[in-house]
């Protein structure tokens, strides 16, 4: 297979964390005949730097062309004082807008070689998935100030159609078909009206996937649930909102950001994959981040977007080999350097 990959480094770390990712991809591509061509693009602060705006038109027409994006985080402190619509993160919301990329895909998952950095004092392994709604929700409706009867409001206003929770429902139903074959559904329907609509088209498309297990689940209870036994979860959907809050919490239970990758899809193969921790400004260009996210983002990507399962799996278990075998990062509780661990992964392909 020929695949046009669209790189977005970006800033801090990023460009580390994405070099390691793409060496590993390469072997795992030579090794089952594929064909990866890169187009470098500039995005976030460096785009700025370079050009004064987050997201150059090129870098856009470049992501619209390609197969799938692959980015490493964007930011840093001197971009912070910049004003709202020219800081760095500008480019991510536009790329998710621009490719149409509603459904965020977040594994929580604690692996054996690291449970002692989980901060729970009693926990089972869990491999958890958080598919979260991207587009709409409260972040996205109607918001603003008024004057009101006690002076000052402000508002913002949760809308979803039921078009919009049906695409992310089957996203998640298919998704909890290809694994433990279990989804819980997280919303506030005792309170919101947003969530009793979401709640009953939830309910609708359960119908037409009987072999998985569906449940509901509040909000308020998800997060108590989460930190008691994070092993009853597989599959979670949920809003906007509730799956950004609750998706940090699982993040947490896994030990560190460096590990956790994500990927953002739309109606198309083509999506867009990143770790989900930011350029780490502190520890940028020292060579001691943990590629991890990243190159397990990539194996997203495999999966998701190529449906190269066999190649998937294989950058999986190099990764679990290696965690095994006690090769950790400083974030981790090791001493190796970006690149040494990268080697490892690649030797353990
Ligand atoms: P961060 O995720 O960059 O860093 C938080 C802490 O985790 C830091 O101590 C950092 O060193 C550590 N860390 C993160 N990734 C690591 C890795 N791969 N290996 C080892 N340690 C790692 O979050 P922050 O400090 O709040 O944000 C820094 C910048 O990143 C800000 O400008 C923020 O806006 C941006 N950011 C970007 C994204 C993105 O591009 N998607 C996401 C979050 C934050």
């Amino acid at each position: 297979m020929r695949i046009n990959l669209a790189l977005l480094k970006g800033d801090g770390i990023g460009p580390e964390i994405v070099d390691s990712a793409c060496h590993v991809l390469d072997t795992v591509a030579r090794r089952y005949s594929h064909d990866i061509a890169y187009t470098s693009l500039l995005a976030g602060g460096c785009a700025i730097d370079a050009t004064g705006v987050p997201l150059p038109k090129e870098t856009l027409d470049e992501c619209l062309k390609s197969d799938s994006v692959l980015l490493g985080a964007v930011g840093g402190p001197k971009w912070d004082t910049l004003p709202g619509h020219l800081r760095p993160e500008k480019a991510l919301l536009g790329v998710r807008k621009a490719l149409g990329l509603y459904a965020n895909i977040r594994p929580a998952k604690l692996y054996s070689a690291l449970a002692d950095r989980c901060p729970l004092r009693v926990v089972d392994d869990f491999d958890i998935l958080i598919v979260r709604e991207l587009t709409g929700g409260i972040y996205f409706g109607e918001s603003g100030r008024r004057n009101g009867q006690y002076g000052e409001e402000a508002f913002d206003t949760e809308c979803y159609s039921e078009k919009e929770i049906e695409r992310i429902g089957r996203v998640a139903f298919e998704a909890a078909k290809k694994r433990n074959k279990k989804l819980t559904s997280i919303d506030k329907a005792n309170v919101l009206e947003s969530s009793r609509l979401w709640r009953e088209t939830m309910h609708k498309l359960s119908h037409e996937y009987k072999e998985v297990e569906y449940a509901d689940m509040l909000v308020d209870n998800a997060a108590m649930q989460l930190i008691k036994n994070p092993a009853q979860f597989d599959v979670i959907v949920t809003s906007n909102m509730f799956g950004d809050i609750l998706s940090d919490e699982a993040s947490q239970l896994t030990g560190s950001i460096g590990m956790l990758p994500s990927a953002s899809l739309g109606e198309s193969t083509r999506g867009m994959y990143e770790p989900i921790h930011g350029s780490a400004p502190d520890i940028a260009g020292k060579g001691i981040a943990n590629p991890i996210a990243t190159i397990l983002s990539v194996a997203m990507m495999l999966r998701y977007s190529f449906s190269l399962e066999k190649e998937a799996d294989c950058i999986e278990n190099a990764v679990v080999k290696t965690l095994d075998q006690e090769y950790f990062t400083g974030d981790i509780g090791g001493k190796m350097t970006n690149n040494e661990i990268t080697d490892k992964i690649i030797e353990n392909l």
